[in-house]
């Protein structure tokens, strides 16, 4: 069983990987400051006894902490933190700079020091608004440097950068997932998203607010799918190399919007609200690359939003 590190462990995804990775028996170590979460998740873990959860802002040198605490090396890192959603573009823009900047360079260091292997969640806004679909890894994007979505598009991108650094220069073994849409349960109950935001909306009977008019499309991933894809990329991912990870069924969002009105039998109707300017058209991952490593999504998305909708209909 092994030491591992998990960076941004009390945010959507993080939650749901330290609870797998313990279901498997290592030995798991969550970093977080609860910028865009809390310790409501970080709680139903810390009874496990294999599990320790250290608040602390990753932007800030993490080596001398880690060391406090003790124990033999990681033998594995996700990299993980990052303020994510639409509004915290705006709000928390400099965090997001930061956190893939001075942040990613203190994983990277501290994964050095431990001579551990890394995998950084990278995004599907590496791309920015696509003019190619469906995207490979080796498209190159179309993102605006100084833009609204920026801050993050522009961080994980310099994120991405640095870590190919360290692996050409210092040879470390990291790994870079491109996350795309991703949903599921363990989310905050405040979530921007998409997903939890029209299921909150169609819970309580109010109207869900499909932007422009909803032909913008996505695809959206079952968070268990994702964290299986994260465990397979770190295991028998290359050093340096890039995969997208997601689903590839696209839908447009007004048809989302009608697939939650039917999972969760609401009478909520529709609204049309403006759509932000920087909003991008179409967002479709080539998956070639990680199904090769043998990864397949498996939860269809009505099915997957059935889950869903258990998880917020107890965590209420
Ligand atoms: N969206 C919407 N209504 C909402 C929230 C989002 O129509 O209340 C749309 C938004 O325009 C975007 C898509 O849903 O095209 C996904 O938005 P999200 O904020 O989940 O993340 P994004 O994929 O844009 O990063």
């Amino acid at each position: 069983m092994s030491r591992i590190l998990i960076t941004g462990g009390a945010g959507f995804i993080g939650v749901n990987l330290c609870k797998k990775l313990l279901r498997q028996g290592h030995e798991v170590i969550a970093v977080d400051n609860f910028i865009t979460s809390t310790d409501n998740n970080i709680k139903l873990l810390l009874s496990n006894s294999k599990f320790r959860f250290i608040k602390q802002d990753i932007t800030k040198p993490i080596s001398n902490f880690i060391r406090r605490i003790g124990g033999s090396n990681f033998k594995y890192i996700y990299h993980l933190a990052c303020p994510t959603g639409v509004p915290n573009l705006i709000k928390l823009a400099k965090e997001m700079l930061l956190t893939c900047s001075l942040g990613t360079r203190n994983v990277l260091e501290l994964a050095r020091i431990h001579s551990a292997k890394v995998l950084f969640t990278s995004s599907s806004e590496v791309y920015g608004d696509p003019q190619a679909s469906p995207q490979t890894e080796d498209y190159t994007g179309n993102v605006d440097p100084v833009g609204i979505r920026s801050p993050y598009e522009e961080g994980k991108r310099f994120s991405e950068s640095l870590i190919q650094v360290y692996v050409r220069k210092y040879n470390l073994k990291a790994k870079i997932v491109r996350v795309f849409n991703t949903y599921g349960s363990y989310v905050a109950l405040n979530d921007s998203r998409v997903v939890p935001r029209f299921l909150r909306q169609a819970l309580g009977n109010k109207p869900l607010t499909v932007e422009g008019k909803g032909l913008q499309t996505r695809t959206f991933c079952y968070v268990d799918d994702l964290v299986d894809g994260l465990l397979l990329v770190m295991k028998k991912g290359k050093k340096g190399e890039v995969y997208n990870l997601g689903s590839d069924k696209e839908i447009r969002i007004i048809d989302l919007a009608k697939l939650i009105i039917k999972v969760t039998r609401s009478k909520s109707g529709i609204v049309f609200v403006e759509r932000p300017a920087h909003d991008h058209k179409r967002r479709f991952p080539s998956l070639e690359k990680v199904e090769k490593l043998g990864w397949r999504q498996k939860t269809a998305l009505e099915k997957g939003l059935q889950k869903t909708l258990r998880w917020h209909i107890t965590s209420k």
